[in-house]
């Protein structure tokens, strides 16, 4: 058990990190924030901030010797230097987790073994394999990168076999999965959290709405259709916590086709899909991450309103604070970040509402 006063060091300086250092505060423990930026938004509401590269082993190495126990809230960091800090401090989750949410190829075939299915998918690594995936899958599809991608990014649509050049060029050329395009009903999450004990805790799977690949808001409780779809998607996030003897909160992301539950993708740490879980939930996705690395027990994540709506403030979205503020049921989140880039996740806003459904 690492008990409050120790400290907990995070690599990445975003926002979840930023929840995560606020998370971690009541619980009475320190965080020390390594991020190459100059002034992350983690920083500012942690004790410590360590500038540095996310290649450099010498300075995680360094960082890691400073802390009690290190975890992640960036998952596009090289794993390497980031699997060797087990010689300097406690590690969670488990690097592997790490390194297969990656790799969407590794990602859909590890998925796979363990019973799940993916949407139709074929590795692409050239141009005439992109032909060969797309005869073979069909179109409408989505071209992946296999690596770095997040946010819609690394993806280009393919509306018909004669956009494979195009596509292909669009993506730079890398490494990548054809995906076949799926005409799903509903996107859904499973937001789970693994204690070090094997405990798992799960929140109610919220209804996820994208727009241009990102998320634009995520619902509790979702539509009592999706019960079916969302169990098996619970089963398999499960299977995946188990399998990786997993430690930290994990989100599993699915589309849902009539009753099945189609993986989408998994991301190794805390989800922005999980943000409703701050005022949503007896115990949110943030301090439950830190709960369990930490080896303190798992707090519950009863629902706190009969209806919670977490929506992104994207961009210049974030000028509409002072409306929301005005909200009674209204629960507003700002990042800090300086500039308000088009897609940029800027902030998000909690409301709790005591209708079911709106
Ligand atoms: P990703 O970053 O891969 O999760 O993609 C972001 C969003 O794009 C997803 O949440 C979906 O809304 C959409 N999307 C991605 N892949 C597919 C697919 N194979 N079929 C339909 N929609 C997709």
């Amino acid at each position: 058990m690492i008990p409050p006063g120790a400290t907990i060091g995070i690599v990445g300086g975003g926002q979840l990190g930023r929840m995560l250092a606020l998370a971690a505060a009541p619980l009475g423990y320190r965080c020390h924030i390594y991020a190459p930026g100059e002034a992350p938004p983690a920083a500012e509401v942690a004790a410590r901030f360590t500038r540095g590269a996310f290649d450099d082993a010498r300075a995680l190495a360094r960082f890691a010797d400073e802390v009690d126990v290190v975890t992640w809230e960036f998952e596009n960091i090289p794993a390497a230097p980031l699997a060797a800090l087990v010689a300097h401090a406690e590690l969670h989750p488990p690097p592997r987790a790490l390194e297969i949410a990656q790799d969407r190829l590794a990602e859909k075939r590890f998925v796979e073994s363990l019973g799940g299915r993916p949407a139709p998918f074929a590795e692409v690594s050239d141009p005439a394999s992109l032909d060969a995936a797309l005869a073979r899958i069909g179109a409408p599809a989505i071209l992946k990168t296999r690596r770095f991608g997040y946010d819609g990014k690394g993806q280009a649509r393919i509306a018909a076999p004669g956009e494979a050049a195009a596509a292909w060029e669009a993506i730079g050329g890398r490494p990548a999965v054809l995906e076949g395009f799926v005409e799903f009903d509903a996107e859904f999450s499973i937001l789970l959290c693994r204690g070090r004990d094997g405990g798992v805790a799960l929140w109610d799977a919220p209804l996820n709405v994208h727009e241009g690949g990102i998320l634009r808001r995520s619902i509790v409780p979702a539509p009592a259709g999706l019960a079916p779809a969302i169990e098996k998607g619970a089963a398999l996030a499960r299977a995946i916590a188990e399998a990786l003897d997993y430690v930290g909160v994990l989100a599993v992301e699915y589309f849902a086709v009539g009753e099945e539950a189609l993986f989408n993708e998994m991301a190794p740490r805390v989800h922005n899909s999980g943000h409703w879980t701050i005022e949503g939930a007896a115990t949110s996705q943030f301090e439950n991450h830190i709960r369990a690395i930490c080896g303190l027990p798992l707090g519950p994540t009863t629902r706190a309103a009969p209806r919670v709506e977490m929506e992104n403030l994207i961009g210049d979205e974030i000028d509409q604070w002072p409306a929301i503020l005005a909200e009674a049921t209204a629960h507003l989140h700002l990042y800090g970040k300086t500039e308000a880039r088009p897609g940029r996740k800027m902030g998000h806003v909690t409301r709790l509402t005591a209708r079911a459904e709106a």
